[in-house]
C-alpha cells in the first residue's frame, strides 16, 4: 500500500470524503480552460477553438496544469524527456518514458500536494505557486487523453457472456472456447470520443427474424455497454511476445468506456467475422486515466474464475494468487429528455463490479501479443461490458431488458428497451478501500442524437 494512502492535501476539497479525487489517486486528463462554466446539459457547449490541451492531474476540486508545472520550475530535477512530456497535448509521450518515470512524476506530485506540519514547510512560496497552477475541474473542457492507434474490445465478463449468449443459444449460452482464450474483436480507434461528445444514431443493414430480407434504416436498438479501458503504456515490437509475468507491468492505467452497440445492425452483420458497423460509429472514453500505481490498494483476485474451471494454459496462468483483478464498482447511470424536462435524476440501470471479470487486463495484454502482434503506446485493450451475476448488475440493455423482451420503466412514466433520441448514459466508477478516502473513476457521458 503506497505510504501516502492516509496523508492529506493542502488542497482542501481533496481530503473531504465525497470528493473522489484524494491525494493517493491524482488521476491524469487533457484539457482547456473554459473561461466560463462548462453547461451540464449535455450540448457539450460552443464548439471550442483549436487551442492545444495542457495535461493535467486530478486533486479534489481542480486540476493541476502540468505543462505550467513545469514552466514554472517545479519539475526541474525530474529527467528531460518527463518533463518535455508533461508539456505535450496527450499521455503517449510520458507513457514513452517508461514505468520508472511514472513513479518518478507522480511521487513529484504527491511531494507538491502533500499538507506539511507548518513547523516543517520549507517554502510557502511553493505552494503558492502551485496553487496559482489550479483550474477548477467544472471550468475544465476535455480532450481525449490519450493518442490512440488501436482499440481492442474483450468479452471478459462471464456474466455477460452468458447472458447475452442465453439470448441466441439457450442450450449452450458459452462458445467453447470462452474458458480458454480472452476472446476479442479489434475496434475502431478512429471514432474514440471523449465523455460529453454527443453520440449520432446510426443508420445500417438489418434483419426482423420474421423477415426474408434486410432493410437499411437508423438503428431501432441502439445500447450502451458498462466497460473498463487500459491503457499500453509500453509496447512491443512485431514479432514480440508479453509474459504473463510482465504484462501488468506494460499498463499504464484504467479507464470508463462506453461501447455504444447497434444490435439489430450487430445481429445481423456479425456472422462470421465479429462485430462491424455495428461498434463503430462511436465509443466514449472518459477523460481520467487512473494510473496503475494509484490502483495498487484496490487490487484483489478475480471472481470471475471457479475452481471447476479449467486452468488456463501455461502461457495465460497467473501466478498463484495474483491480485490481478480491481475492486472497482461501475455504475450506468440514464436521463431520458423528458426526465430531464421533468426535474428527474439519472436512475440507475447497472452497478457491478471490475473484479468480476474471468479474464484479468494482464492475460489480455499476453493473450493479444502471443501471435507476435506488436501493441503501441496509448493502445485501448476493453474489458468487453462487465456484468455480476445478481439483479442490477447486468452492463447494457441488451441484458437487462432480456433482448428488448422486458422494458425497463422508469420515473417519468416512459419505458424503454433500447436507447431513444435525447436519451444521455452517464458512466461511473468508484472505489472505497478500507482505511482510504473514495476514490472515483470520473464520468464517461454521451448524449444520443437523431439519426441525420
Ligand atoms: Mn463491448
Amino acid at each position: 500500500m503506497p505510504q501516502a494512502s492516509g496523508a492529506t492535501s493542502w488542497v482542501g476539497t481533496a481530503n473531504e470524503p465525497g470528493n473522489g479525487f484524494p491525494l493517493h489517486w491524482l488521476p491524469y486528463c487533457a484539457f482547456t480552460a473554459a473561461t466560463k462554466d462548462v453547461p451540464t446539459d449535455g450540448s457539450g457547449g460552443e464548439p471550442e477553438p483549436q487551442i492545444q490541451a495542457h495535461l493535467g492531474v486530478g486533486i479534489g476540486s481542480f486540476i493541476l496544469d502540468l505543462h505550467g508545472l513545469q514552466q514554472s520550475g517545479l519539475l526541474g530535477d525530474l529527467p528531460e524527456e518527463v518533463q518535455a512530456a508533461c508539456c505535450a497535448p496527450r499521455l503517449n509521450a510520458l507513457m514513452g518514458c517508461g514505468p520508472a518515470a511514472w513513479a518518478g512524476l507522480r511521487a513529484r506530485l504527491m511531494d507538491l500536494l502533500r499538507r506539511v506540519e507548518p513547523s516543517l514547510r520549507r517554502d510557502t512560496g511553493r505552494q503558492r505557486m502551485v496553487a496559482s497552477l489550479m483550474v477548477p475541474r467544472r471550468q475544465a473542457k476535455f480532450q481525449k487523453p490519450v493518442y490512440t492507434e488501436n482499440y481492442t474490445d474483450f468479452y471478459a465478463s462471464m456474466h455477460h457472456a452468458t447472458h447475452v449468449g442465453r439470448l441466441f443459444r439457450p442450450d449452450r449460452p458459452l462458445p467453447p472456447n470462452y474458458p480458454w482464450l480472452p476472446i476479442g474483436y479489434h475496434g475502431r480507434a478512429s471514432s474514440l470520443v471523449v465523455s460529453g461528445t454527443p453520440v449520432r444514431r446510426p443508420y445500417g443493414q438489418y434483419k426482423a427474424a420474421a423477415e426474408g430480407a434486410p432493410v437499411f434504416g437508423a438503428s431501432g436498438r441502439l445500447d450502451y455497454e458498462l466497460e473498463v479501458a487500459a491503457y499500453v503504456g509500453v509496447g512491443n515490437p512485431l514479432g514480440t511476445r508479453v509474459s504473463i509475468e510482465e504484462a501488468s507491468l506494460r499498463l499504464f492505467g484504467l479507464s470508463l468506456l462506453n461501447d455504444w452497440s447497434a444490435r439489430d445492425i450487430q445481429s445481423w452483420e456479425y456472422h462470421p467475422l465479429g462485430p462491424f458497423l455495428g461498434k463503430s460509429f462511436a465509443t466514449s472514453v472518459s477523460p481520467w486515466v487512473v494510473p496503475m500505481e494509484a490502483l495498487a490498494p484496490y487490487r484483489t483476485r478475480l471472481k470471475g474464475r471457479c475452481a471447476s474451471d479449467p486452468v488456463p494454459l501455461a502461457y495465460l496462468a497467473e501466478p498463484e494468487g495474483a491480485r490481478s483483478g480491481f475492486d472497482l464498482t461501475l455504475e450506468a447511470y440514464l436521463s431520458t429528455a423528458r426526465m430531464r424536462e421533468q426535474g428527474l435524476a439519472p436512475v440507475r440501470l447497472s452497478r457491478s463490479n471490475l473484479r468480476d471479470l474471468y479474464w484479468s487486463f494482464a492475460q489480455m495484454l499476453t493473450h493479444h501479443t502471443s501471435n507476435g502482434c506488436n501493441l503501441k503506446i496509448g493502445d485501448i485493450l476493453a474489458s468487453g461490458t462487465v456484468s455480476g451475476g445478481e439483479l442490477g448488475a447486468q452492463g447494457c440493455l441488451l441484458e437487462i431488458t432480456q433482448g428488448g423482451e422486458m422494458p425497463v420503466s422508469l420515473p417519468s412514466g416512459e419505458r424503454r428497451r433500447f436507447l431513444e433520441d435525447g436519451d444521455e448514459v452517464s458512466l461511473h466508477g468508484y472505489a472505497e478501500g478500507e482505511g482510504l478516502a473514495r476514490v472515483c473513476l470520473g464520468e464517461c457521458r454521451g448524449r444520443i442524437l437523431a439519426a441525420g
